[in-house]
């Protein structure tokens, strides 16, 4: 393809509604252009590496022995009512009606649909096990769309689901899922980390999540540097430091004014002690009922652990009226003293002493707090959200690292809840009925495509991998209007279309200062310069993008030597990555 017939609109200026460097890049790049929030339309070169990192993924469901699938994106909302989801996803589905009144919605996921299909269609162990798969545009009404692709209303994603009839088979499919995933982002040239991921409102087992680590990343993600945990920060655990005990922390507990001070840094300003003495308690509600909930100073109530540890189908913090009912005090003064509710403690609390709590008293905490003596019938759970240096969960030594992430794919055990709730069932060796175990497992694909860029680019440019670039070779014609350099450069371009190497050719009349720019900016992996000096000495140049090294070849022979160089990349980059 030449330049001047493609449609690259590069951007010198920064685009003002990006905030991060791979959003940016595919603005300037001219790879991706915003409709509206959350909505956006790939040009030609994003389409090329989109359909790439699809056929990639193609590959390897197929090599997984997954079968591909495509289902309706519209889907009669009483599906998901079957399931309870469709008050579960809250307001992230479009809804819409058609002429006749019906309720439909835009899928934002597919385990309803695939699981009628199953329900339909499979009836005996004899059919299993099988997954299948799609690769399809989802929707969702996101909060906060942002980021370009890596956070859209509309995307694509591709879905997988497997029906296994016992808990060895889904074990086995749900692993054939993981290498191939693994195999997915190593061929994308990414470096991911699987972490542990929380089964949230989905409902399951197992669940992992491929992260591309990145200061954008919306994910927090902790890991042990010496035994290899890693987790998503949402389900990770850690072991806080033990409450440093202070002076005196033995001696009977007493309450002090502390006029004005109620958030956590007020008090221990107020007291001069640290915010790590201090025990925050917070009054939720479980299912409606008040429960006091007790954390370092210093820490947050991760909810989804709460929730678990509560038992509870709904759980929320109670308003201010609610507050002042049960402890007595305004918002700010809780404590667990005297306070005639169930009270759940977070694990590292356990055997604290000499800590400051709320008093239930306006404008008073309690000191020298002995929790095992003054607090009462105490549980304790793990409750908070760990935080760098905290002691690793599964090690002795390790100490926990806290990074950011991009969730880009995502492995899950269902188990029979979709099953159960729409009729699929099967017939297992013995005779009996019942009901499929299920996983399923997504990739982000236009996310992976923008967390690549994320990962590989510099000040100049995308730094694309040979496999994902949307022409892995540019080929540049220093000076068109030099006849002998114009006609070096087309044959040279004709000979690589005949070795079939995909090859975009700036045939531009523009100086050779835009056509280098523009070269990195686009990425080429492998750009080859054809101009007046190399010519001279009977050379043309190659250079390779991501480590700037050089290389001359004759022109004759040139075609051949870019050839086989690509597939060296392609090859070395997917070794790098797995
Ligand atoms: P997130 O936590 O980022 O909202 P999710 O856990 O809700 O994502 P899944 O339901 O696990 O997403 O979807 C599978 C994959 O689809 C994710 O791993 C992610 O790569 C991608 N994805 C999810 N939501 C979006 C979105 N709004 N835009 C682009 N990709 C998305
Ligand atoms: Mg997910």
């Amino acid at each position: 393809m030449r330049w001047s017939r493609q449609f690259i609109p590069t951007l010198r200026e920064v685009p003002q509604e990006a905030e991060i460097p791979s959003h940016r890049l595919m603005l300037r790049a001219g790879l991706i252009r915003r409709l509206s929030g959350g909505l956006y339309t790939f040009l030609p070169l994003g389409l090329r590496s989109l359909r790439k990192v699809e056929q990639i993924v193609r590959e390897e469901m197929d090599r997984a022995g997954a079968l591909e699938i495509l289902m309706p994106a519209l889907q009669p909302a009483d599906i998901w009512q079957r399931t309870g989801r469709l008050e579960a996803m809250g307001g992230v589905m479009f809804h819409i009606r058609d002429r006749q009144g019906r309720a439909m919605v835009l899928g934002p996921t597919h385990e309803e649909v695939t699981t009628l299909l199953a329900a339909q269609d499979i009836d005996s162990y004899r059919q299993l096990p099988r997954t299948f798969y799609q690769v399809q545009t989802k929707f969702r009404d996101e909060i906060r769309p942002r980021f370009g692709l890596m956070r859209a209303k509309e995307f694509i994603m591709k879905d997988a689901y497997s029906f296994d009839v016992d808990e060895a088979g889904v074990d086995a499919s749900y692993e054939a899922m993981r290498a191939a995933y693994v195999r997915i982002f190593a061929r994308c040239g990414l470096r991911t980390r699987v972490v542990e991921a929380d089964t949230g409102a989905m409902g399951g087992r197992d669940s992992q999540e491929f992260m591309v680590l990145a200061e954008a990343g919306e994910d927090g993600v902790i890991d042990c540097p010496d035994c290899g945990y890693a987790a998503n920060l949402e389900r990770a655990e850690g072991r806080p430091p033990a409450l440093p005990v202070v002076e005196g922390a033995d001696g009977p507990s007493a309450e002090v004014e502390t006029p004005g001070a109620r958030t956590v840094e007020q008090v221990a300003a107020f007291l001069e002690v640290s915010p790590r003495q201090l025990v925050k308690t917070l009054i939720y509600l479980a299912d409606d009922r008040p429960v006091a909930v007790l954390v370092p100073g210093d820490r947050e109530v991760n909810e989804i652990k709460l929730q678990r540890a509560l038992g509870a189908g709904r759980l929320a913090l109670a308003d201010e009226a609610r507050i002042v009912e049960v402890t007595g005090a305004p918002v700010g003064f809780a404590g667990p003293a005297g306070l005639d509710l169930p009270k759940l403690a977070d694990e590292s609390l356990r055997g604290a002493r000499g800590c400051v709590t709320g008093a239930n008293r306006a404008d008073a905490h309690r000191v020298r707090v002995d929790l095992a003596r003054d607090a009462g019938a105490l549980a304790y759970a793990d409750l908070v959200f760990p935080c760098a240096g905290d002691g690793c969960p599964r090690c002795a030594d390790g100490r926990l690292r806290e990074e950011r992430g991009i969730e880009v794919g995502h492995v899950f055990k269902l188990g029979t809840k979709y099953a159960e709730a729409l009729g699929a069932s099967v017939l297992d060796e013995g005779g009996r009925r019942r009901p499929p175990l299920m996983g399923c497992y997504g990739v982000g694909v236009t996310r992976t495509l923008q967390a690549v860029i994320e990962q590989r680019h510099d000040a100049q440019g995308i730094c694309w991998p040979a496999a994902l670039a949307p022409y892995p070779v540019g080929l540049l014609c220093l000076n068109t209007r030099d006849a002998a350099c114009a006609a070096a450069a087309d044959a040279l371009y004709a000979a690589l279309i005949d070795a079939g190497v995909e090859v975009l050719y700036d045939d531009r009349d523009e100086r050779p200062g835009v056509k280098f720019k523009d070269a990195d900016l686009v990425g080429f992996p492998l750009r080859v310069a054809v101009g007046e000096r190399g010519l001279s000495r009977g050379v043309v140049e190659i250079r390779e993008r991501a480590t700037g090294v050089t290389d001359e070849a004759p022109p004759e022979a040139a075609a051949e030597r870019i050839r086989t160089r690509l597939a060296e990349l392609v090859a070395k980059e997917s070794a790098d990555g797995a």
